[in-house]
């Protein structure tokens, strides 16, 4: 799933290709790719063609194409969504879903393989689309607002990751750079929100927005094959992760073993020793804790 990171290099991919741009035509090749376009597909086909584009936008994991005259378009990455840009002649890379020719004469491809993402046309949607305007502010935001995020996140009855991962509070941040930001900040991700402190509030964004500076810096984390760049290239940041997917594996600063525990219906990783807290259901590697007859005598 991209986080921030990842739609910023999308994002950043597609500026110089697509700013100043008008689209001289649209071909939708799969309708589910436009199916959050309520009117239909011609109709997306007939809005997007002759619009003017600005500079794509982002905020936290949305990405959207302003045009002049106050409208978008929509990018939804969902788990695969991916763009390339190509000459129009150049073969299609599989699950291609919409062609969009810009007066350049290059194409800009929306592949998606899983098809849990798409593209909408947003009326009025240049400087922040409707349909994300619930969404807060992300912390590459240059109005984003640390001591305030951190105050809010200290009032709330939560814990901390779950409030790292409300999009509401604080968009852009998912499993991945939670984890790592908390690992950071020696912050085990089940402490009550209460019970944080404004102080160590404020450590874990700044820590949230480093560990995704550093992922931004090194292209975007990718462990899944379905992402892609814009060109096509991989991201690598993957192999720079303390703690995310590196159960059994030693914490890069303490040597403790890395577990992982269970979160909502996903996992956390992190470190028993620097991140203590709340949580009691480890798992460790070799040491199932749910295997019947092991647990006696250890
Ligand atoms: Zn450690």
């Amino acid at each position: 799933m991209p986080e921030l990171p990842e739609v910023e290099v999308v994002r950043a991919g597609l500026e110089p290709f697509l700013t100043g741009r008008r689209i001289a035509g649209v071909d939708v090749l799969d309708e589910r790719a436009v199916r959050r376009h309520e009117a239909g597909a011609a109709d997306f086909v007939r809005r997007l063609t002759g619009l003017e584009l600005g500079r794509p936008a982002r905020r936290g994991k949305y990405l959207w194409l302003p045009a002049v005259g106050g409208d978008a378009v929509l990018a939804h990455l969902g788990m695969s969504g991916q763009f390339r840009v190509d000459a129009p002649d150049a073969p299609l890379a599989r699950n291609t879903r919409v062609l969009v020719d810009l007066d350049d004469g290059t194409q800009v491809r929306f592949v998606d393989q899983r098809l849990f993402g798409g593209l909408s046309f947003s009326p009025g949607g240049a400087q922040l689309p409707p349909e994300i305007a619930r969404i807060a502010r992300d912390p590459f935001d240059e109005r984003f607002d640390l001591p305030a995020v951190a105050a809010a996140m200290t009032a709330r009855r939560s814990t901390v990751k779950r409030a790292l991962l409300d999009q509401r509070l604080v968009s852009g941040i998912g499993n991945i750079y939670a984890d790592e930001a908390l690992w950071r900040a020696r912050t085990h991700p089940g402490t009550p929100t209460r019970l944080l402190g404004a102080r160590r509030a404020r450590a874990v964004l700044r820590a949230a927005r480093a560990v995704m500076a550093e992922a931004l810096a090194a292209g975007g984390t990718s462990f899944d094959a379905l992402y892609v760049h814009v060109d096509g290239e991989r991201g690598y940041f993957d192999r720079e992760l303390a703690v995310h997917g590196r159960l059994g594996e030693p914490c890069p600063r303490c040597g403790a073993t890395i577990v992982r525990e269970a979160f909502m219906n996903r996992s956390s990783h992190l470190c028993p020793r620097c991140q203590r807290g709340p949580g009691t259901a480890a798992i460790r590697p070799g040491k199932a804790s749910s295997t019947p007859g092991r647990g006696r005598g250890e």
